[in-house]
């Protein structure tokens, strides 16, 4: 339903014991846009992205995606949303082909369609030839690819990315953001997460500044990148 937007998020609160991890965060994302979540480490952002991910709940406030509210519906929210965690468990006994076909039968693929989806994912991160490698055995950027793949087996409309460019050479960066570009270009709705604004700005249509668990601006990422936004801003949140 793209009526509705693709994400809301309201008055969003998580707290662990007495640290207030997320203290009331409302934004909105429009479908097909690609949006940067930039703050300091510990700001908030793992957090309520795994909220947007039904993999944590909140302690109040509501998320919607794609219409449905994520504590009610995470079945209906997760078959359109994937998910890239900033780190990523592979297992020494899988191959990228048998590590992506564990994922595809977990999602209830089956036969040809398995096949093809696989096809396609290993494709498009460029992992074909790296089928029969161990999953253990791959560069960082490798690794990276095979994270998206895994969170594209679904096909879903909305992807949300964990600093995904975390720890990534400069090779791998930059094919990393062609990826992003793509997905973007299909019509995706993508929100990435980094502590680093130059790595985010460029790929985003817009950008969410989060620091101590609060929304401190939410902007045009042109406007943010060319200054209209403080210094003090900027460096609050790098
Ligand atoms: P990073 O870039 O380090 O991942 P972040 O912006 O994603 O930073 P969060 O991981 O959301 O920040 O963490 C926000 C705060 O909540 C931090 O102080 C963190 O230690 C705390 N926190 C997160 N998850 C838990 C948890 N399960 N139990 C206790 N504290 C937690």
């Amino acid at each position: 339903d793209r009526s509705q937007p693709a994400i809301v998020v309201e008055n969003l609160q998580r707290s662990f014991g007495s640290l207030q991890a997320v203290q009331g965060v409302s934004f909105s994302i429009a479908h097909g846009q690609v949006v940067g979540f930039v703050g300091a480490n510990g700001a908030g952002k793992t957090t309520t992205m795994r909220i947007l991910a039904t993999l944590d709940y909140p302690n109040e406030g509501t998320v919607k995606i794609g219409g449905h509210n994520v504590v009610h519906y995470p079945a209906k929210v997760r078959r359109l949303l994937g998910w890239m965690p900033d780190s990523f468990g592979t297992y020494e006994h899988m191959t990228v082909l048998e590590y992506l076909d564990f994922y595809a039968r977990a999602l209830g693929y089956k036969g040809q369609e398995r096949l093809q989806r696989i096809q396609e994912v290993m494709d498009f991160t460029d992992l074909t030839p790296l089928a029969d490698r161990m999953s253990n055995k791959m560069s960082k950027g490798q690794t990276q690819r095979l994270c998206l793949g895994r969170a594209l087996l679904h096909d879903p409309q909305i992807l949300i990315m964990d600093e995904p460019a975390a720890g990534l050479d400069p090779k791998a960066r930059v094919e990393l953001k062609q990826l992003i570009r793509i997905l973007a270009e299909e019509g995706k709705t993508i929100l990435i997460s980094s502590h680093i604004l130059s790595e985010l700005g460029e790929m985003c249509d817009s950008l969410l500044f989060i620091d101590k668990g609060r929304i401190v601006h939410h902007g045009n990422a042109e406007s943010m990148t060319q200054g209209t936004a403080t210094e003090t801003t900027l460096v609050n949140v790098q």
